[in-house]
């Protein structure tokens, strides 16, 4: 592939921070716009000193401006656990909206490719199951978790009135949950939750029953399906993660096993609007994209349990 200059918003978060490093090895330069609201430069240490990197600290929601000629827009910025929306609510909000109008202002600009980050929140409560990119979704527009959901719905609204109105090559990809090594311990989401708790014996928190369904997905599966979609020739929608589901109570158990751990399950209350199953289809990116997960629930934990091992020894 030809060089290009890439921006990525959201480069210092946990799943752009992988992209940021997989571009750069590809040849490309990158350039970083985040608020460090829930990235952290440790994320992007090792790309800070590369000549193909820099990193400018901005919000989305502000006005950008990039004098060099920009080939590609990645818009990644957002926080995406529902803690840190929870406690962003308003900075989510924009993220989603403002500053996907900025993002997308940026690209029509420079007549730069766009790709927008979106994510399985975008079909709320599914009521079917896989969910293809053909369901419309079942959410709530001014719930607890809308500050995250209808912002991603608008977003994608965005990109497909830009696309129409000003002829931006636009992709969309729907990112379902993805865990791995540089999530943050603290963001309250459940497989570092879980492991955390497994790791020092505690209590482990299962929200509700336990009965609802997550589909997980290692990180560098997920980061192989969103540049395999960059690559490609398809300016459209597509659902990035693993169809393996499985219910909370499940994952509560294999990281019980995996970590050897002596913690209890407690049950806690279920959040609001929390979603009862959630599974992708990915047959359009297996047939379009050539790209399929290939990592194993066990395995990826493994890996992601070393590394909170790691961290919570630092
Ligand atoms: N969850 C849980 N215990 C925790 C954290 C999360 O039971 O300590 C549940 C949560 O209620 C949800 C699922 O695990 O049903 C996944 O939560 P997460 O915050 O990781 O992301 P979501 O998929 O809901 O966006």
């Amino acid at each position: 592939m030809v060089a290009m200059n890439i921006v990525i918003t959201g480069g210092s978060g946990f799943v752009g921070s992988y992209l940021c490093e997989k571009l750069i090895n590809n040849g490309h330069k990158i350039i970083v716009i985040d608020n460090l609201l829930t990235g952290s430069t440790e994320n992007i240490n090792d790309l800070m000193s590369n000549e193909n990197f820099s990193f400018i600290e901005h919000d989305v929601q502000d006005h950008i401006e990039i004098e060099n000629k920009v080939d590609y827009v990645l818009h990644f910025a957002s926080a995406a656990s529902p803690k840190a929306y929870t406690e962003h609510p308003v900075n989510t909000l924009k993220a989603g909206s403002v500053g996907t109008i900025n993002t997308l202002g940026l690209a029509k600009k420079h007549q730069a490719e766009y790709l927008l980050a979106s994510t399985s929140e975008v079909y709320g409560d599914p009521l079917v199951s896989p969910q293809t990119e053909e369901y419309w979704g079942n959410v709530n527009p001014n719930g607890e978790r809308s500050m995250y959901d209808e912002a991603k719905r608008f977003a994608e609204a965005a990109v497909a009135t830009y696309s129409r109105s000003y002829d931006l090559k636009t992709k969309i990809v729907r990112i379902f949950n993805t865990y791995g090594p540089r999530m943050q311990l603290n963001d309250g989401r459940v497989v570092t939750n879980f492991i955390v708790q497994a790791l020092r014996n505690e209590n482990i928190t299962i929200y509700g029953d336990g009965s609802q369904t997550r589909s997980f997905s290692y990180v560098e599966d997920t980061v192989a399906g969103i540049i395999s979609l960059m690559n490609s020739s398809e300016y459209d929608v597509f659902n990035i993660g693993n169809p393996n589901e499985m219910t909370v109570g499940q994952l509560a158990e294999t990281i019980i096993e995996l970590t050897d751990s002596t913690s209890e399950i407690k049950y806690l209350e279920l959040p609001n609007d929390d979603p009862k199953q959630r599974k992708p289809d990915i047959t359009k990116a297996k047939t379009k994209l050539n790209w399929e997960p290939k990592v194993n629930l066990e395995d990826g934990l493994t890996k992601t349990i070393k590394w909170v091992e790691s961290q919570l020894s630092k």
